[in-house]
């Protein structure tokens, strides 16, 4: 599917469809987008999935951005909440995870092009060498040499190593993991362990999060932060007190560390099934005011769902297909297929 995304992105590029969008009127919408890491997928031994574009691509999608829409900052979405919005679209970049790469590599550019992004930090691992769940996973799978994997927890399944590949077949897994089913991730992960013959990295060479001074820096520099929760738990396998707890002891971390007021969040995986009315209200009752999905779609100013506002992901993708998907949901506010 993906490659025939880009197939068809290249030849609307070449047809000159995609200038042609570019000259229709845009829909007065904002578009949210979303980043985790920049840099090299091939080069980790982690998560290679969260690599949403190399450095390069990053450059040209900031650039192509700034000449054809309004790039808007997080207060400018706060007034867009209002009914009160520019003409035409509006996009607004954010970040999920808080990854050192954001720093080395992202924040550059952003600067460069004078974009301002929305870095969602999970408060448990900035500063620290902690690994989140994703990348644990990824690298037992990464590792191990079996030909296939059996899990029996939530449910049997089988992954085929040798033929799909460690990459895919940790997509499959992760996918697996997020399953509302799974209630014990610690079991999930040491069942992993024993089927894949690989323990889990005990410390990292290297530190993947950013730390507090970085993301002051950031922040000194324009850029913009929310809550990612605390310990990047999916928010609906924890009961309405922990749901609380989480997004309490971030949000008071955030402030603590930024010295300003934080009171947005970014839903961990943040699909439909990762967010309930329970976590709403604890996000109320803790004093947010917003939270961002990611499920896909755009927002239309004045009917901005505070607690729901979309957020769609970049992905690895060429310029000629980031080019034709912003350009085919300004006009049309539908993804493009
Ligand atoms: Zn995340």
């Amino acid at each position: 599917m993906r490659g025939k995304r880009e197939l068809l992105a290249r030849v609307c590029s070449r047809a000159g469809l995609t200038r042609l969008l570019e000259t229709m009127p845009q829909r007065r919408a904002l578009i949210v987008l979303n980043y985790h890491r920049v840099g090299n997928a091939d080069d980790t031994p982690f998560d290679s999935g969260v690599f949403s574009a190399s450095a390069e691509q990053f450059e040209s999608q900031m650039a192509y951005l700034k000449s054809r829409f309004h790039v808007a900052t997080l207060e400018e979405v706060f007034a867009m909440m209002g009914g009160d919005a520019p003409r035409g679209t509006s996009v607004l970049v954010t970040f999920d995870d808080g990854y050192l790469d954001n720093y080395t590599l992202a924040f550059p550019i952003l600067r460069k092009h004078g974009v301002q992004a929305v870095f969602f930090l999970p408060t448990a691992f900035i500063g620290t060498g902690k690994l989140p769940w994703w990348d644990m996973i990824a690298y037992i799978i990464k590792q191990s040499v079996k030909e296939s994997i059996h899990l029996e927890y939530p449910e049997s399944a089988i992954f085929d190593l040798r033929s799909d590949g460690a990459r895919r077949v940790s997509m499959q897994v992760l996918r697996l993991f997020t399953n509302p089913a799974v209630k014990d991730a610690e079991r999930f992960i040491s069942e992993l362990e024993k089927e894949c013959e690989v323990l889990r990295p005990k410390g990292v060479a290297e530190r993947c999060f950013l730390d507090w001074d970085e993301a002051r820096d950031m922040q000194k520099n324009g850029m913009a932060f929310g809550s990612h929760t605390h310990s990047h738990e999916i928010l609906t396998k924890l009961s309405p007190e922990l749901q609380r707890e989480e997004v309490r002891c971030s949000r008071e971390i955030l402030e603590r560390e930024l010295n300003r007021r934080v009171d947005i969040l970014a839903y961990p995986v943040g699909l439909k099934h990762c967010f309930s009315a329970d976590t709403v209200s604890a996000l109320e009752q803790t004093g947010y005011r917003a939270a961002f999905s990611f499920y896909g779609g755009s927002n239309r100013p004045g009917e901005i769902q505070p607690f729901d506002i979309r957020r769609y992901g970049v992905a690895d993708q060429s310029y000629a297909r980031f080019r034709l998907q912003t350009a085919w949901e300004a006009v049309t506010g539908t993804r493009w297929f």
